[in-house]
């Protein structure tokens, strides 16, 4: 019923010969999942005119506010007008390095979506929240706040990230099942609107990792950060889901 989703979150690594590169050796051939490409900003255009069907393009971040004098950021509006089709928004280094709160997250998430672009909401715990017991709590915090300000069918035309930060770039994947507590957690939580909303893990996913975490019930799919930087690998991953 729901059609998995890999995404890569090339964060602000990159260049122009780099997503020259990168599109000259991923190969969709077996891959049956949709894809899609998160690249830097400046990057956006060039990977939507390589992408080719079955691959998507998406922004890393975007601004809450619709124009206007707010110095360095950029529109939904004007990712759309490049061909993008997804927004990140709330990753952890986001909420972590430049201070995002859910109450912005969730503004960030209204105005991807109400200009029409699919936003990726990640959520996750810290490993001290998840040893004091406190992961569902967060993540049902960091859902909460979204639904707080976001109106209609806000499920239809997302798609979550469960993100535990402390698997982020650590090399520490949360198992199959600590992962799948979590997503079927999400999935309940959002009631009948949860039943065809992908939901995506995030954290150290490698092509060796990816068929466990995608065999699990309700895990369709990752939001792929290191291991997306190398295209032959990338598409292993997209192939197992
Ligand atoms: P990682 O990053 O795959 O490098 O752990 C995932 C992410 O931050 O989206």
């Amino acid at each position: 019923m729901r059609t998995p989703l890999v995404a890569a979150n090339w964060k602000m690594n990159g260049s122009r010969e780099f997503a020259e590169q990168f599109f000259a050796a991923f190969d969709m051939s077996g891959v049956g999942c949709q894809v899609v490409v998160c690249p830097p900003f400046p990057y956006l255009p060039l990977v939507a005119d390589k992408v080719g069907s079955g691959v998507s393009v998406g922004a890393q971040n975007l601004s809450q506010e619709a124009s206007g004098a707010y110095t360095g950021e950029v529109s939904a509006a004007m990712l759309l007008d490049w061909g993008v089709d997804y927004a990140i928004v709330g990753h952890s280094e986001r909420r972590s390095l430049y201070g995002e709160s859910s109450e912005l997250v969730a503004q960030k998430f209204v105005a991807a979506q109400s200009a029409g672009l699919i936003p990726i909401l990640c959520v996750g715990e810290t490993l001290a929240e998840r040893e004091s017991g406190r992961t569902l709590e967060v993540i049902a915090a960091q859902l909460q706040a979204v639904t707080d300000v976001a109106e209609g069918d806000i499920w239809a035309h997302a798609v979550i990230a469960y993100e535990p930060v402390w698997a982020i770039g650590t090399g520490k994947t949360a198992t199959p099942e600590q992962a799948q507590e979590v997503h079927r957690f999400i999935r309940e939580r959002l009631g009948e609107a949860g039943a065809p909303v992908r939901i995506l893990y995030g954290g150290s996913v490698k092509a060796g990792n990816a068929e466990a975490l995608f065999a699990q019930a309700d895990i369709d799919g990752a939001l792929v950060g290191g291991a997306s930087l190398d295209a032959e690998e990338f598409a292993r991953i997209c192939r197992a889901a």
